[in-house]
């Protein structure tokens, strides 16, 4: 058998795991197996307390909508899966969360069977942006062009309400670059060029992300918004303790503006030291990247550089606290407007990957300013992630190890336990770490008012078709895995409008099957 029908055989060996119930076809030593209360193991019923009437929310567009029927598409949300709150892809340039399938991705199998059409533009508010809340910002809305004067939220509410369905307001930190002097808010580099994302530092970006909710918190009769950022800080970036595919250019990282630079100063941060191992860990990772193994090693050196600039550490904290910063700001303003709306967070996959951003991530502090976090759980795509984080890190970190070895490392210390390297893109993660995942966030805000919604990843493609896809067996364990992990609700990921029917229908059974629905 070559190489690659034995990693084939391998992926096709995981699914019929998965559909026996057992989820994991790789042996595990006791003590990890006992993580898990399942019974399809043979040992005790979850000692979970199932809530009543959880939020059931699936992020959903308004191209759905307007493809096959605003009460069509209710219909199916709650008949299949038990959907009680809708989260619309409100803003954002990207297409994660808003428009039609995109191309060269398997086709849905309802509504209009097209590709995404960006020839109309795509991206910007898909409400109607109110520009009396935008005076004391220069960064201003665009209405998205996608779908003419359709307002998603307009177009939803009436029937959603009718139905006591909630809706929030979802939107993500992703521009365009068509915005109007967005040159000005943009984020710079290492060497001053200018990025393609807002700087949370820059007074205008920051009133412009409050000035947006409060814009949708007064307009519309939403319940709740959600707001999320999926950026790692120049560090991360850096050292390439990302899920991207590999090739980070370390010179492009951000954000080194004017207004970090003088933030920077006023955390006592020596600047020109900063830059100073920013530029010494550039070197490092081009070294590392071109194949040298310095003499003491990977490992050493990196570490050298960071005992020799701890700036370059006070800088990634600030990168950070910005963006909770941001959160914070926004809880707070939308709690003064109205104290019963669900104010929360979508707390991006990096989470279940690098150790740096779940260092800089404390789900206790940020529980603080959050109704409710929306955790990363994609199983599917979680697999193909992983092999893609392990893989770019393996070229500077860890790179004097074996990348089997590094897999292994990084499993213990961010205490999941999955596949090797070559089956990951083939089976995906488990519902194992679904449930590890949902039960660390769970533990994490014991003892806040702080609900754990994970996010559910139902058909979110591998751009590759032959990895792995979503099925109902492994959809209905892993929508159990988050309740028996604590989970205090659910939100069914990316977008309808990627979804096949009999995926999400799993979602419903699973919640028939716990009794959390009837
Ligand atoms: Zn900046």
């Amino acid at each position: 058998m070559c190489a690659f029908d034995r990693r084939r055989f391998l992926a096709g060996a995981g699914y019929a795991a998965a559909a026996l119930g057992t989820g994991m076809a790789q042996p595990l030593a006791a003590q990890d197996q006992a993580s898990r209360p399942d019974a399809s193991r043979g040992t005790a019923p979850a000692p979970v307390t199932y809530p009543r009437n959880p939020v059931i929310g699936i992020q959903i567009d308004a191209i759905s909508f307007l493809d096959e029927g605003t009460e069509k598409v209710l219909d199916i949300l709650q008949e299949k899966a038990g959907v009680n709150a809708l989260f619309m892809g409100t803003f954002t340039y990207g297409t994660g969360i808003t428009g039609r399938q995109i191309a060269g991705h398997p086709l849905p199998d309802h509504g209009v069977q097209q590709y995404q059409d960006f020839s109309h533009g795509h991206g910007g508010d898909y409400a109607t942006p109110h520009l009396e809340y935008y005076k004391d910002t220069a960064l201003k809305p665009i209405k998205a062009p996608d779908y003419g004067k359709v307002d998603c939220l307009e177009l939803v509410l009436p029937a959603a309400k009718k139905r006591g369905m909630k809706v929030f307001a979802w939107s993500e930190d992703v521009f365009g670059s068509t915005i109007p002097n967005i040159d000005k808010f943009q984020e710079r580099d290492l060497y001053g060029r200018n990025a393609h994302t807002v700087c949370f530092n820059n007074p205008d970006t920051h009133k412009f992300w409050l000035a947006l909710q409060e814009d949708l918190i007064r307009s519309y009769d939403i319940d709740g918004i959600m707001w999320g950022s999926e950026r790692y800080g120049p560090f991360c970036n850096m050292i390439e303790s990302v899920h991207q595919r590999k090739g980070n250019d370390p010179s492009r990282v951000t954000c080194f503006c004017q207004f970090c630079q003088a933030k920077a100063k006023s955390r006592g941060i020596d600047v020109p030291r900063a830059f100073e191992g920013f530029h010494e860990l550039e070197k490092w990772v081009k070294a590392c990247r071109a194949g040298d193994r310095p003499t003491d090693g990977h490992y050493v050196t990196f570490w050298r550089i960071l005992f020799r600039y701890p700036e370059l550490l006070a800088w990634e904290t600030m990168w950070n606290d910005s963006v909770h910063e941001t959160y914070e700001a926004i809880y707070k303003q939308t709690k003064s407007i109205r104290s019963n709306a669900l104010v929360g967070w979508h707390v991006w996959h990096a989470l279940s990957f690098s150790p740096f951003f779940r260092a800089q991530t404390d789900l206790t502090k940020i529980a603080d300013y959050s109704d409710y976090l929306k955790i990363t759980v994609y199983n599917n795509l979680g697999g193909t992630r992983m092999e893609t984080y392990i893989t770019s890190i393996s070229d500077t970190v860890y790179g004097d190890m074996p990348i089997d070895e590094a897999l292994q490392f990084e499993y213990r210390v961010m205490n999941l336990r999955e596949r090797g390297y070559a089956e990951l893109p083939y089976t995906g993660l488990s519902p194992d770490y679904v449930y590890r995942e949902t039960k660390r966030a769970v533990d994490d805000v014991k003892g806040k008012k702080t609900e754990i919604w994970p996010g559910l990843d139902v058909d979110i493609a591998n751009v590759d078709l032959q990895f792995s896809r979503s099925s109902p067996p492994v959809v209905n364990e892993c929508t159990k895995a988050c309740f028996q992990g604590g989970g205090q609700g659910l939100v069914i990921s990316r977008k309808y409008s990627e979804m096949k029917l009999p995926n999400l229908a799993a979602v419903g059974d699973a919640l028939r099957e716990l009794k959390i629905i009837a």
